[in-house]
Formats: structure tokens, C-alpha cells, sequence
């Protein structure tokens, strides 16, 4: 594999109570850049996602009573072996994913910066004292690890996606199954190679490996000795899951998809505004949640904005994520442009119109970067989340009329604005269905931020201080008798 210095970094099988586990059979691992194999990966199921939360559960009691300073110590071992193979870690990601390899170095810090995060919030998990309604009782409140978290997560952020699940439940003492995408499994057996250098015990961390999601899933979600199962992926099959987990009442956290509106005033800063969309459009290749889907623009700047925006695709680099230049890779598989064309072609033919697009590769999975105009609320680029690089420009005249369009969508994750007026600004975020909202930035994730979302986005919350709060259970403590 291109690049990779260290080899040992390049893992193919599940890693499971601290060993490679090998399989009978395999499944392959290509480069969406160009198709060519970059492994054969053993190809695990439902037995070994079982051993794997049995281990688990061996292994999280001891976790669990381990002092808090000891367990932040290892994470912090663990983010420091992240960062110093950033570079191979990055690579890795490229060649199975294909965002550009700046990004992925991104992805790479962005994932640790987590794992420091929760290893520096382990040592401050308070509890309460509450004062008792009489004078006989005490009223105590401790907080502990919830025990053995299942995760299943997307190929879009193979390495941050799955180690912002697993820094805070290692954290807070739980251990932890990672079932990563059958597309990008090997960034994540290399962050569990990583796990085994510094010293996790056995048993904490395992990933399962595989093609047979729905049967990997059953385990994960409905083992008896799972306690909590986190996911990020679509919101359907988000529903399908929770709905295993309603079976054993398990906790959830479930970050789902979005259909972000990024909503221009007439009074913004439309350079900052083109800056902002061009990171929360195009940033792998527009395959991330919190992709702005839906760009609403004053009547009064839009053309101004569509030339802006339209010269500003024109001058994007496309190509393998490893070469020089790329600012947009390749889409994750030849379904993933097939959806995207489907998309962009109702909409047209319901009337909108293409101002931009890009000529690309010819070998591999791309679809040029594109802006349409003309667009409506109620066309299919609309209504869908596009994950891909499409821009539709849809204008409006009114902020009351925006905000209600804004939120006439069944999701609820991420929302942008750009306006210079305070009070407009504050008006509009708050009246935002959206779990998190942009205000005249373009970026807006990071460890110390409650990452999530409302409506069929999901509910629970990653980063920040209540990050932690996902995976403790609140435990009351009554005390009698106290006043004898
Ligand atoms: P997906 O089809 O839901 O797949 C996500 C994960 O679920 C993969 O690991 C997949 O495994 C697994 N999976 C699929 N069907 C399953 C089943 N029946 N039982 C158990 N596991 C199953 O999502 P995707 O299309 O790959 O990912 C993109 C979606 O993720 C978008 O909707 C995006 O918005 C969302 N996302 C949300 C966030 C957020 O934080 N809110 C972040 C990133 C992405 P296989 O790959 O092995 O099939």
C-alpha cells in the first residue's frame, strides 16, 4: 500500500480480547480512486461479534474500577500514538476512502483531538449531593460507566467517526465493540493496532470486521451483556436499529442524517459566505452529515452569490485524493454517483438549472462539482440528503418565509447562516429546528462542542462536557437513619 511506512499498520482481520482474529473468508478493500484491491480483509459475523462483546464484558468491571487519572493516562498514550502516525493513519484513509489527503491528516487530528478531550474530562466526573426532605435521610448521586457500549458507524469518517464513540466510553470506564463500514474497515483495525501498542487491556477495545452487517447488528444491539449501542449512519437504517434496541431496552445514541440549510442574507459578507460553503459544501467531495444541502439566498445577492459561487467550483482540483492539488476526491462507490446523477437530473428536469460543473477523471468513482440554480424547496436535490458535490441555490425574499422553509425537513442536524445583522442572528438560530447552528462559519465541529442532532437526525451528543453523560448512568444513593 502506497506509502505507508509502517506496515504493521496495516491490519485485515477483526481485532477481538486483544488478537487478530483470522477468518475462513475474506472480503476486498478497493481504492475508490481507481478500483485497484488494496486488501483482502477477513470477512468476521455474528460469532465473533459475540466473543467480542463477551470480552467485553470480562474486560470492563476491572475498567471500570481502574482510577479515573490511570484510564485518562492510556487515552492520552493512545491519542499521542495517533498523532505521531498521523501521516501513515492519513494515507491509510485516502487510499480506502478518497478525500483528499490534507483532509484526511485533518480527520486523523480531528479523531485524537477527542480521545484528549474525554481524557481529560474522565477526572471530572462529579456526582451530587442533593439536600434530603427530611432530616433522617442523606441524598447522594454517583455516576458510572453504563458497562459493554456496542458502535456501528459510516465510511464517510472512518477513523473519527468510530474513535469519538470510543474516547468517551473508554473514558468513562465502559468497553467498547467498534463494527465499522465493510468499504473503510482498515483505518479502524489500525487505531485498534495503535490500542494494543500503548497498552489497552485486553477486551476493551475490539473491532468486528465484516460484510454481513444486519447479522454483526443483531449482536450488537441485542447481546444481553450490551448496555449501549451508538450509531452513526442513515436514518434508516438509524430506525431498524433502534428498533432492535427497544427489544432490550438497551440506551441509545444515534447520530443520523441531515439536511442542512445554509441560509445568505442580503446583509452578509458574501465572500465569507462563499468561503464558509465551499468547506460545508464540498469538504469530502460532499459526503458528510452536516453538508449544506440546501443554500438559501436573498433574492437581492443570489446572482451575485451563483457567479461568485459558480467561478469558485470552477478553480476546485479533482482527482485522487493522494495527488497534488485534490480538493475533491472521489465519491465512496459507482452507487453513491449514480445516486447523486439521479438526483441532480429530476431536479432539472423540474426545472432547474446547471450554472457550473467540472470536467473529472475518467477511472474511478467521481461526480464533478455542480451548482444549480433555480432550484425550489420541493425538488428531489431538495428533499433528499445529495451527499455528493452539488450545490442548489434556492433564492428567498423574507426571513420568516426562509426560516419556515429552512425547517420544512424531516431532519434536524446542522444549520448555517450568514448575516451581519445581531439581531437577525439571533432571531433566526433560535428559531432553527436544528440541533447545531453555523453563525457566519462554515466549520463547526470540534471536541469541545456538543456535536448532534433533533428530529430523525438522532438524539444524544458527542464532544463537549455532556459527551460523557452518554455513556454513565446516574445512580441514586439514600441514606437512613442519619439521624441517630
Ligand atoms: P448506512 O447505510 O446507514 O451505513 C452505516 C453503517 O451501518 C455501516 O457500518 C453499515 O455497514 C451499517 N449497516 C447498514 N445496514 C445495517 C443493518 N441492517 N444492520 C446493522 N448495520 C447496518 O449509512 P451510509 O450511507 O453508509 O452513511 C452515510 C449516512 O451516515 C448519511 O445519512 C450521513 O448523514 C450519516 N452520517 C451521520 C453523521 C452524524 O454524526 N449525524 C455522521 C456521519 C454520517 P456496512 O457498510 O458494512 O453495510
Amino acid at each position: 500500500m502506497q506509502g505507508i511506512l509502517d506496515k504493521q499498520l496495516i491490519r485485515k482481520t477483526s481485532f477481538i480480547n486483544g488478537q487478530w482474529q483470522d477468518a475462513a473468508d475474506t472480503f476486498e478493500v478497493r481504492n475508490p480512486a481507481n478500483g485497484q484491491l488494496l486488501a483482502e480483509v477477513g470477512n468476521a459475523g455474528a460469532d465473533e461479534a459475540t466473543a467480542a462483546v463477551e470480552a467485553a464484558y470480562q474486560a470492563q468491571k476491572a475498567w471500570a474500577a481502574t482510577p479515573a487519572a490511570q484510564r485518562a493516562a492510556l487515552l492520552m498514550a493512545w491519542h499521542d500514538a495517533m498523532l505521531a502516525h498521523q501521516e501513515d493513519l492519513a494515507r491509510l484513509l485516502t487510499l480506502e476512502q478518497g478525500k483528499p489527503l490534507a483532509e484526511a491528516k485533518g480527520e486523523i487530528a480531528y479523531g485524537a483531538s477527542y480521545v484528549k478531550w474525554f481524557a481529560e474530562e474522565a477526572v471530572r466526573v462529579y456526582g451530587d449531593t442533593i439536600p434530603a426532605p427530611s432530616a433522617d435521610k442523606r441524598v447522594l448521586v454517583v455516576k458510572q460507566p453504563v458497562g459493554v457500549v456496542g458502535s456501528i458507524t459510516p465510511w464517510n469518517f472512518p477513523n473519527a467517526m468510530m474513535v469519538r464513540k470510543a474516547a468517551p466510553a473508554l473514558a468513562a470506564g465502559c468497553a467498547f465493540v467498534a463494527k465499522p463500514a465493510a468499504e473503510t474497515p482498515l483505518s479502524a483495525l489500525a487505531v485498534a493496532e495503535l490500542a494494543q501498542r500503548v497498552g489497552l487491556p485486553a477486551g476493551l477495545f475490539n473491532v468486528v470486521v465484516g460484510t454481513d452487517a444486519p447479522a454483526i447488528g443483531k449482536v450488537l444491539t441485542q447481546h444481553p451483556h450490551i448496555r449501549k449501542f451508538s450509531f452513526t449512519g442513515s436514518t434508516a437504517t438509524g430506525k431498524r436499529l433502534l428498533a432492535q434496541c427497544a427489544e432490550g431496552v438497551k440506551r441509545t445514541s444515534m447520530e443520523l442524517g441531515g439536511n442542512a440549510p445554509f441560509i445568505v442574507f442580503d446583509d452578509a459578507d458574501l465572500d465569507a459566505a462563499i468561503t464558509g460553503l465551499l468547506a460545508a459544501k464540498f469538504r469530502n467531495a460532499g459526503q458528510t452529515c452536516v453538508c449544506s444541502n440546501r443554500i438559501f439566498v436573498h433574492s437581492k445577492v443570489y446572482d451575485a452569490f451563483a457567479d461568485k459561487l459558480v467561478s469558485a467550483v470552477a478553480g476546485l482540483g479533482i482527482g485522487d485524493g493522494l495527488a497534488e492539488g485534490t480538493q475533491i476526491g472521489p465519491l465512496i462507490s459507482q452507487g453513491a454517483v449514480d445516486k447523486v446523477a439521479e438526483l441532480v437530473n429530476q431536479s432539472l428536469a423540474q426545472g432547474a438549472q446547471c450554472r457550473g460543473s467540472a470536467p473529472v477523471p475518467t477511472e474511478g468513482h467521481y461526480y464533478p462539482p455542480t451548482v444549480l440554480t433555480g432550484v425550489s424547496n420541493a425538488m428531489a436535490v431538495s428533499r433528499n440528503e445529495i451527499f455528493g458535490p452539488v450545490a442548489p441555490l434556492i433564492p428567498f425574499d423574507d426571513e420568516s418565509d426562509v426560516i419556515a422553509q429552512a425547517n420544512d425537513s424531516e431532519y434536524g442536524l446542522a444549520a448555517y447562516l450568514y448575516s451581519r445583522d445581531i439581531g437577525r442572528v439571533f432571531r433566526v438560530s433560535e428559531a432553527l429546528e436544528y440541533g447545531m447552528v453555523a453563525v457566519n462559519e462554515g466549520i463547526l465541529s470540534n471536541a469541545a462542542a456538543p456535536f448532534g442532532g433533533v428530529k430523525a437526525s438522532g438524539h444524544g451528543r458527542e464532544g463537549s462536557r455532556y459527551g460523557l453523560d452518554d455513556y454513565l448512568d446516574i445512580k441514586y444513593l439514600c441514606l437512613g437513619g442519619m439521624d441517630k
